[in-house]
This record gives structure tokens, C-alpha cells and sequence, in this order.
């Protein structure tokens, strides 16, 4: 009886008999605890309806639990070195596919379309690479999948940020551009010894779910992120500042500026890590209302 691969005996094994020398510059860093493994795969409620995506199975001690409850499974892994070791860690499973591609560069439209017909409901489950946490985490919520939930694992600073609420210091850009499509959340946190070898940092589990539909919606996204980007250029600048910094400062625009906060009895003199999402959809509809 084999253990699994993220039994740390086992791991240590796989990683001496493939002489696997881990790549720091690609955020390899292998989960070696069965338990959290078992957690993640509770926290994204994996039954055997939904379809899998992975992002960088590493020696596949995740892919290998996911596999065991999912339907099937499709993971991503940069790194060729790694993808004859999963060829043979996950022999045992017939509904695993292993993509040797660069998740930046994937288009998982396309994806799931030729490699995952038929799919119901596609759950996105994955230890990152903490290096491109934010890029994979754009593409993810930007894509035009509606994902039935994202739960993946990252630096415990940057799940603060994604799950953070106004007023806080990790409110911010990344908030909104993720609370605008998902709800998120932080299931648990995990301790750097639940790695080999071990990360620097602490990590966290964060769901994304479906949000609830907005209430309002921006005339333009483009518009909405513009403004929500812009209000966070200068993080400790007001309002007002930042927002002549985006739209200039013609006297005409200073007063359509001031009018459009004025519409909504938003203070000129608060920053933007005031403004909750609503806020910022409401303004940019009014600004271009007033025709800012
Ligand atoms: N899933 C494994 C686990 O939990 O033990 C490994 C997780 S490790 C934190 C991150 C994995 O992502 C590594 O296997 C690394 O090679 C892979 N990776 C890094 N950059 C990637 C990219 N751009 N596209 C796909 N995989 C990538």
C-alpha cells in the first residue's frame, strides 16, 4: 500500500528518486500534509460533478486528492522536468490530464471547451505559485468562465487583500477587481511547515464563490477599473487629488469633478480606500454622466 504522494516520507522519496532539484524562481514549494490536503478539498466541496482545473501540480500531491473526488481533472504545470514524475505519481488515476503550458499563456476558454466537453461545473483548486499570484488571479476572474468556485492557496497577506473591506490597509485595486466578480473569503491558514522545503512566508486558503449580482452596473468595466486604478495610484493622497491626477485639471473638469462627488455627498477630502464597489460604480456612472 503506497502512501500518498503528500506523506512527507513519500514526497522526500519522489524528490530523491527523480533527482528533483526545487526551482525557487518557479514558487516550488510542495504541500506535504495530508490534512490540509484533505481541508482544500473540503473547503471547495468537490463532488463527482464538477470538472477540476489545477494550476501547477508540482509532484501532484494536490492533483492526486482532487483526482479522488472530482470528476476529472486538468492541471497545468510549467516545468517539463516535472511532467514524466506525474506521469508516473498519478498512474493510478485514469481522469487526470497533465498540460505542460504556462498558465498566463493558457486560454482556459478554449481549454475547457477541447479538454473538459460536456463539463458542469468547473472549480478552480490550486497551491500557486506565489511569484504570479495576482496575474493568474486577474486572468481567472476576468475570463469569460463563470467558475463555480476558485479555492486556491497564496501568501496570507495577499488573501488579506483579496477579502479585505474598506477602510482597512489591504483594501485596494486587487479587492475590487476580485470582489467585483466573486465573493471571497478565507477559509484557513496554513504554517509553512506544511511544505518542503519551506516557504518564507505564512500562506491562506482563500474561496472565491459567485457574488450576488450587483445592484448597478458601470457603464464601461474599462471605465470602472480606469477609476478604481487611478484612486489607487496615490494610496495616501485624497480623493480629489487622485482624481485630478486621472482626468486633469481644467477648470471645467474640476467642477464636473466636484459635482459628481457632490451627487453622490461623497467628502472630496477621504482617500479611496474609503470607497466600498458600489461607490466606485456609482461615480463612474455619474462622472460620466456629468461627462468626465
Ligand atoms: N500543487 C503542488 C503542491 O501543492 O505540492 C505544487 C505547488 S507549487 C507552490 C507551484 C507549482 O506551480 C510548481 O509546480 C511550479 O512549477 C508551477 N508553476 C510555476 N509557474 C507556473 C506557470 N506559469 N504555469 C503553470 N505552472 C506554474
Amino acid at each position: 500500500n503506497t502512501p500518498d504522494i503528500a506523506n512527507p516520507v513519500r514526497t522526500r522519496a519522489i524528490m530523491n528518486t527523480y533527482g528533483i532539484a526545487v526551482k525557487k524562481s518557479l514558487g516550488q514549494n510542495f504541500l506535504s500534509d495530508t490534512n490540509i490536503l484533505a481541508n482544500i478539498v473540503q473547503a471547495a466541496d468537490i463532488t463527482d460533478e464538477d470538472d477540476v482545473i489545477e494550476v501547477g501540480p508540482g509532484i501532484g500531491a494536490l492533483t492526486e486528492q482532487l483526482a479522488r473526488h472530482a470528476h476529472r481533472v486538468l492541471a497545468f504545470e510549467i516545468d517539463r522536468n516535472l511532467i514524466p514524475v506525474l506521469a508516473d505519481t498519478l498512474l493510478p488515476y485514469d481522469n487526470i490530464e497533465v498540460v505542460n503550458a504556462d498558465i498566463l499563456k493558457v486560454n482556459i476558454e478554449d481549454e475547457i471547451a477541447s479538454r473538459l466537453p460536456g463539463a458542469k461545473a468547473v472549480k478552480v483548486v490550486a497551491n500557486l505559485p506565489y511569484y504570479i499570484t495576482t496575474p493568474i488571479l486577474m486572468g481567472l476572474v476576468s475570463a469569460p468562465v463563470d467558475f463555480a468556485a476558485i479555492v486556491v492557496m497564496m501568501q496570507k497577506e495577499v488573501a488579506e487583500r483579496l477579502s479585505a473591506q474598506p477602510g482597512t490597509k489591504a483594501y485596494g485595486a486587487l479587492t475590487l477587481a476580485v470582489q467585483y466578480k466573486m465573493q471571497a473569503k478565507i477559509a484557513f491558514t496554513v504554517a509553512r511547515t506544511a511544505f518542503i522545503p519551506q516557504p518564507n512566508v505564512d500562506s491562506a486558503i482563500v474561496t472565491l464563490t459567485p457574488r450576488e449580482p450587483l445592484a448597478e452596473l458601470p457603464f464601461t468595466e474599462a471605465a470602472l477599473f480606469r477609476l478604481i486604478r487611478g484612486c489607487f495610484e496615490h494610496r495616501r493622497k485624497s480623493l480629489w487629488n487622485n482624481l485630478q491626477s486621472i482626468f486633469g485639471k481644467a477648470p471645467a473638469t474640476k467642477e464636473a469633478l466636484a459635482a459628481s462627488l457632490a451627487d453622490l455627498g461623497i467628502d472630496q477630502g477621504i482617500r479611496a480606500e474609503r470607497l466600498s464597489l458600489e461607490e466606485f460604480i456609482a461615480l463612474t456612472n455619474v462622472l460620466h454622466g456629468h461627462e468626465v
